[in-house]
């Protein structure tokens, strides 16, 4: 494309500002030639409605002229597009009659090319300009981002005119063959096993976790990086997670919004080359009861214009007043919104795995490291300290190894968010979720709270503070505000869960609940004053969860009956039938002595019976609580049916089917079982 159609993207990346049509002209054409040449006959807009999945309608480049084909693709094809999306979830924002939506180029982020069709990431939004994706939400905190967070690094730097932020998301999943995994209708249904007694060995032994890489995935792997890559996906770590087939990768940090994108379209690219390696990707939370569930920590920082990361201590974070403020405004906008920053990467899939199994407790905390500790209790205290001593430690080992240099932060994997050297790390992100759900809620947070920063320095320049003396002040002010989400002790605890809420902070503890987190006054402030969502699109973005909460565990407890019906209960009484002929037999041959030679057998009958009859009458009392949930008109009651009467007869159900598994003969069992799902 031409030099001056280039610039234009570069501007409207960096501005914000909109690119003309008479450029989006000379952008589609260039675009156009780009994807022909290597071989594209289809275009998309790609967005991300609120399923929390991506959406693509491809079009061909081919069209009719004068009856002789040709191919074409104008500017306004490439700015807008107007899918006939009726169907996504929308919360009652659009009625199905007048279904129109529009799909907007986002130009923050790279198009590409898959299997043959340019992609281009875009937003979606409703005929009257409300946002039904992921997206808009995300681009627009970012921009409440940008002003807040630009005012406070001028405070120090007059030549800042741009904060971004920076993300980098490790991407934590399981692997299943493909065969075991068709073999199992709630893997296919729910991505996530419903039954399943737990392996006799599954991770008790840590061997699996960082372990060598099965050979099997190590070609899945280079597989699909390589794939990456040419889609400028720049995937650098991979490893073996903690439990057995569970893996994670993680890319290059890069600014968020491509970030988010690339990870949603990461997560197609496995999913199709896993299919030439006959393995199935599970991205779910939790598809294995009792052990690790998987998550997608998100890893975020700012950066300014000129290059420098805002959440970078230095070498003396005790005199980084930069540093001070930005960390001092983070941490503040976590305590203030605590609750709704646990709400928002809340799921029905994330619920199974928060609070269990080396998964972050469903209670917001900070960790910070003992070095920074140290040093906002010296602020705290009001007193003058050095540096701390342990920024120039060094752990000498043997004489042949160099002498390690310790980070000036430690590590702490019970902490739901947790500082990691230069950036903060939001580690209660689900695997399968759209990141931006919770970085939204994040970047406004933090907008809210740099802002705030700003006007109090303000004010106290103004009545005749010097600026670092006032910077310090509100520092001091806004570590104090912090304070009761400040913890570097054992998140996993049962002390913390207990001293929590002492401190004021709100534990999740029912998903649907924790939903109307977005609807309270003071979250209403946050999303309105920012500019990021009205309090229409709360209320409708509330909705669609309530709904797809309902939908997914609705599945999920008919999958649960279905099985407990078809599969288990049919094996159940097959091996009852062997045991009765075989004590039958017994009983002809010896008599009565059959009652003792038999004695086992009768007492595996007796244990079985009892399992199925009590599997049967909870597999109805599942559905009779299911109807119950169903005949509530409120959303807001039946999701919170479906979360308790719903989901506790579930357990029921599955805790029968899961003893029937440890009693049946294993050649009548018809599922593959956890120990042929989770090795290879
Ligand atoms: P961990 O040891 O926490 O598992 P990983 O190497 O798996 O770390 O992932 C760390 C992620 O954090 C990577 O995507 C990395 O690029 C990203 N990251 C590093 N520095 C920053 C930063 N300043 N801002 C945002 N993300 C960062
Ligand atoms: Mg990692």
């Amino acid at each position: 494309m031409s030099d001056a159609a280039f610039k234009s993207i570069l501007e409207a990346r960096e501005t914000g500002n909109g690119i003309d049509r008479k450029m989006a002209e000379e952008i589609a054409s260039g675009m156009k030639s780009w994807a022909i040449e290597r071989g594209a006959t289809h275009y998309t807009h790609l967005f991300q409605p609120l399923t929390g999945a991506t959406a693509e309608k491809h079009e061909a480049f081919i069209s009719v002229k004068d009856g002789k084909p040709m191919e074409r693709f104008n500017g306004s094809a490439l700015v807008q597009q107007e899918p006939d999306a009726s169907s996504f979830p929308n919360g009652g924002l659009r009625n199905t009659f007048e279904a129109r939506g529009y799909s907007a180029w986002d130009p923050n982020s790279p198009a590409f090319i898959l299997d043959g069709t340019l992609c281009i990431p875009s937003a979606f939004v409703s005929y009257t300009g409300e946002a039904l994706d992921m997206k808009v939400p995300n681009l627009r905190s970012l921009q409440a981002l940008n002003v807040a967070a630009t005012a406070v690094a001028k405070l120090f730097d007059s030549k800042v005119s741009g904060v971004t932020v920076n993300v980098g998301l490790e991407q934590e999943y399981f692997l299943v063959d493909e065969a075991l995994y068709n073999a199992r209708p709630d893997l296919q249904l729910c991505s996530r096993t419903v039954i399943g007694h737990t392996s006799a060995k599954d991770q008790q032994l840590s061997d699996h976790y960082f372990g060598a890489i099965p050979s099997r995935v190590a070609l899945f792997m280079k597989d699909f990086e390589t794939e990456a890559y040419k889609l400028g996906i720049p995937l650098q770590t991979r490893h073996n997670e903690v439990a057995p087939n569970q893996f994670e990768c993680a890319p290059v940090f890069s600014e968020i919004t491509t970030a988010i994108d690339q990870n949603m379209v990461l997560m197609i690219v496995m999913q199709k080359v896993a299919e030439k390696h006959h393995l199935k990707v599970i991205f779910h939370e939790k598809p294995f009861q009792g052990i690790n569930g998987s998550g997608k920590h998100c890893n975020w920082s700012m950066q300014t214009d000129t290059g420098v990361n805002l959440l970078s201590p230095g070498k003396t974070p005790m005199k980084n007043l930069q540093f001070l403020s930005f960390y001092a405004s983070v941490v503040r906008a976590v305590r203030r919104h605590d609750y709704l920053l646990m709400a928002s990467v809340c799921s029905l899939n994330n619920s199974y795995r928060l609070g269990g199994h080396e998964a972050p407790p469903a209670v917001m905390s900070v960790f910070s490291g003992s070095t920074l500790s140290k040093v906002f209790d010296a602020i705290l205290r009001m007193e003058d300290m050095s540096e701390p001593a342990e920024t120039k430690r060094s752990i000498d080992l043997v004489k042949s190894i160099p002498a390690i240099i310790p980070d000036n932060t430690d590590r702490n994997r019970t902490s739901p968010f947790a500082f990691t050297g230069n950036r903060f790390e939001f580690r209660a992100v689900g695997s399968s979720a759209n990141a931006a759900g919770a970085t939204y809620v994040l970047n406004s947070a933090v907008a809210e709270s740099l802002k705030d920063f700003r006007a109090r320095v303000d004010a106290l320049t103004a009545k005749g503070d010097d600026l670092d003396k006032a910077v310090f002040t509100v520092i001091r002010e806004f570590l104090e505000d912090a304070a009761p989400v400040m913890f570097e002790g054992n998140g996993y605890s049962a002390e913390w869960l207990e001293e929590a809420p002492r401190r004021g902070l709100t534990p999740v503890t029912n998903v649907p609940t924790a939903f109307q987190a977005f609807r309270k006054p003071e979250s209403v402030r946050l999303f309105t004053e920012t500019g990021v969502l009205s309090p229409t699109e709360i209320d409708a973005r509330v909705e669609v969860q309530e709904e797809t909460y309902v939908k997914k565990l609705q599945i999920e407890a008919r999958v649960l009956g279905d099985i407990c019906l078809n599969h288990v209960l049919p094996a159940a009484v097959t091996y009852q039938d062997i045991l009765i002929k075989s004590i039958q037999g017994c009983k002809e041959i010896f008599g009565e002595e059959y009652k003792q030679l038999c004695r086992a057998d009768i007492e595996t009958y007796r244990k079985i019976a009892g399992y199925i009859n009590a599997l049967s009458e909870d597999t109805q009392a599942l559905v009779n609580a299911r109807k119950k949930a169903n005949r509530m008109a409120d959303m807001t009651q039946r999701a919170l049916s479906y979360s308790t009467e719903v989901m506790e007869q579930m357990v029921k159900v599955r805790d029968s089917a899961d003893n029937l598994e440890m009693l049946v003969d294993d050649a009548l069992w018809p599922l593959p079982k956890y120990r042929e799902l989770l090795f290879f």
